[in-house]
Parts: structure tokens; C-alpha cells; sequence
């Protein structure tokens, strides 16, 4: 049974959990570069889609390991979008602003939403392939 902690943001280099030790004290914040930005911005449109596929179905929204709690942290849709906007503009993550009392059976990880978006994709595409000529 694997017990690891999966990092979401694992090789994202909009990993929140970068630089963090660099955040510490009263060093000036500085602006994310622009690919960085592209990342942030890339993972608010996966979310959207996220939320539009899982949403219907009861999810709220995505779970996060947490690497200095060691314990999972559920974000509610609105609340992921929050923190990467909140990471667009000021540079700096909101990691640990969980929803309260959240639900476990609600919430998915981002690996399994990615997944299903594939998936739900993959279908999309085969179903296509089939043409209606
Ligand atoms: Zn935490």
C-alpha cells in the first residue's frame, strides 16, 4: 500500500511549495516570470474544465496533499481559482485556506480530474473518428 504524498504541482514550476523558504521574511515579492504566469493561467482553464465535468456530478472541488501539514487539504472550486489568482497577482500561493469540514467522498484529486478530462476527451475523439457521413 502506497502511503506517498502526491504532490499535484510535481515538475510544475507553479509549484507552491517552490521558493517558499525564499517567501520567509520581509524580502520583496517578485513578480512571476512569464512562463510561470502561463502555467498559473493554464491550470485556471484546466479547472474550469474540471469543474464543468466533475461539478455535475457532486464533486466540489480538488483535494491537495499537503507537504508541510502531511495531511490532505480539500479546496472548493471557487477556492482554487482564489489562490491562482491570488498567485497571478501577488506572486506568492494561499496554500492553506481549506474548505471547512469539507466532505471527502466531494472532492478528487488533481491527477483523477486530469484523468477524466482525458478520458472524457479520448471518448470525444473516438466518437468523432466514427464520422456521420
Ligand atoms: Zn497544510
Amino acid at each position: 500500500m502506497h502511503d506517498e504524498p502526491i504532490d499535484p504541482f510535481n515538475g510544475d514550476p507553479a509549484d507552491p511549495s517552490a521558493g517558499l523558504d525564499d517567501a520567509v521574511g520581509d524580502a520583496p515579492l517578485e513578480p512571476l516570470t512569464e512562463s510561470e504566469r502561463q502555467d498559473v493561467l493554464e491550470d485556471l482553464a484546466d479547472l474550469e474544465v474540471y469543474q464543468a465535468l466533475l461539478g455535475p456530478s457532486g464533486i466540489r472541488g480538488l483535494v491537495i496533499e499537503c507537504e508541510d501539514c502531511r495531511e490532505p487539504h480539500y479546496f472548493d472550486w471557487d477556492l482554487l481559482r482564489g489562490n491562482l489568482r491570488h498567485l497571478l497577482n501577488s506572486g506568492r500561493p494561499r496554500v492553506h485556506e481549506p474548505a471547512f469540514d469539507p466532505d471527502p467522498d466531494h472532492y478528487v484529486s488533481w491527477e483523477y480530474a486530469r484523468g477524466y478530462a482525458d478520458g472524457v476527451h479520448d471518448t470525444l475523439a473516438e466518437g468523432t473518428d466514427d464520422g456521420e457521413s
